[in-house]
């Protein structure tokens, strides 16, 4: 199987399980096992010396000694994962957040600096600015991730401060669905030496729609929790890239003990199986949504990447870069704060409710909820202000949806 070239659509449903492997179980066998048992002890010896150095008679064979190490369930989803992401190699861990502490604690150390894109997920920057900051790590961010003069002035500030470990880019981004050229940062960071490692943050797009190591990133960083999952019902997270970097994040991953169980593996492998329907159905409700709400007279900049307007810098990024526009984005409702509350609270059928990528359409208020500690003149520079609303739209029927919030804009 593994010599045939596939589509992503089928990578996403037979990547990582080989019926061979589980007794000719035609799906995934669940391992609910927390140990494993050696067949003799030189075999153990040389188990251990394999996951740690990569050498002796057991390299590459991937067996098991306990399961904070790894476990089955966790090598079909990495393999899957990797797959979907075109990546040599990829590591799971227990939440988005566990991943991206891996990535800044496997990178970044006291004195370095660290350039990061604006807006950001509030976990991401509350990682770099709050907690890393308390390390001796320099934080810095660029607003405009389609602006070369902005990004080369944030990384210029940063490389002068300390040591550039680390570019983490969030595209489109969280909840604006502003985007960053990937190309571009990669070029910027190649002119820094060494060459900072360069991240993607990939959950509002998923492997389907956008493969950020494509386009220059080193490490593509996903909270599974998102469409991934896709039903609102899983926490995990992964990183592809290469195998040295890979290996060194499961490694710290077993000291820091984030790794995700069978079960939840065992379902985000059946989650994955029908992610390519699920983001496009999303993805084409919510163009029809984004084309209803620009032309609603009671809102304002709806930031739907499908909306862009051709000859945009922006535009020409997302065609390059985006198969979709995904189904998270912004829009501004009139009426500031009391009215965004009024619309939030005439609706029906979608739901007040953080989190995103799941198959029911949610909307929430950013800056009151996931950008409440944020001070208010950075979130106001991340273009959220008191009227902002994110969506994230499912897989409903488009006119239900859109029915509901005639209704609710009807009350602003
Ligand atoms: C949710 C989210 C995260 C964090 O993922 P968790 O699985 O909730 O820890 C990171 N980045 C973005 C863009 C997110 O939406």
């Amino acid at each position: 199987m593994d010599d045939v070239p596939m589509h992503p659509e089928t990578i996403a449903l037979r990547a990582g399980y080989d019926p061979a492997s589980g007794l000719g179980a035609a799906k995934p066998p669940l391992y609910m096992t927390s140990n494993f048992v050696f067949p003799d002890a030189q075999t153990a010896k040389d188990i251990h010396e394999a996951y740690f150095h990569d050498t002796g008679p057991q390299a590459g064979k991937n067996a098991h000694t306990y399961a904070r190490m790894g476990h089955p369930n966790l090598d079909m989803l990495e393999a899957r994962l990797a797959a979907l992401d075109g990546a040599e190699s990829a590591v799971v861990f227990n939440s988005g957040m566990a991943a991206s502490a891996a990535i800044a604690l496997s990178l970044v150390r006291p004195g370095d600096s660290v350039v990061h894109s604006r807006p950001i997920y509030g976990g991401t920057s509350g990682l770099y600015n709050d907690f890393l900051t308390q390390f001796g790590a320099r934080v810095f961010a660029f607003s405009d991730g389609c602006d070369e003069a902005d990004m080369r002035a944030a990384v210029g500030k940063a490389a002068a401060a300390g040591p550039l470990k680390l570019i983490v880019v969030e595209s489109p981004a969280n909840p604006t669905a502003v985007l960053v050229d990937l190309a571009m940062v990669r070029r910027i960071a190649g002119e820094v030496s060494p060459r900072p490692m360069v991240v993607c943050d990939n959950t509002l797009l998923g492997p389907l729609m956008q493969q950020p190591l494509a386009h220059g990133a080193d490490l593509c960083m996903t909270s599974l929790s998102k469409y991934c999952g896709g039903h609102g019902d899983l926490l995990g997270g992964g990183v592809s890239g290469n195998v040295n970097l890979v290996r060194n994040l499961r490694l710290l991953r077993t000291k820091l003990g984030s790794q995700l169980d069978p079960h939840s593996c065992w379902l985000f492998l059946r989650s994955l199986e029908t992610l390519p329907l699920r983001m496009e159905r999303a993805a084409y409700n919510a163009q029809l949504i984004a084309e209803f709400l620009d032309a609603h007279p009671k809102v304002s900049q709806v930031t739907y990447p499908g909306l862009l307007a051709e000859g945009s810098p922006e535009h020409a990024v997302y065609q390059r870069q985006c198969k979709s526009g995904g189904s998270t984005f912004s829009f501004r409702v009139a009426g500031g704060e009391a009215g965004a509350f009024r619309f939030l609270d005439g609706l029906r059928l979608l739901r007040f409710a953080l989190s995103l990528g799941g198959s029911d359409t949610l909307v929430s208020h950013p800056a009151t909820s996931s950008q409440y500690a944020v001070p208010e003149g950075d979130r106001l520079a991340m273009g959220v202000d008191s009227a902002t609303l994110r969506i994230s739209v499912g897989i409903e029927h488009s006119d239900d949806l859109i029915a509901d919030m005639d209704r609710a804009l009807s009350a602003v």
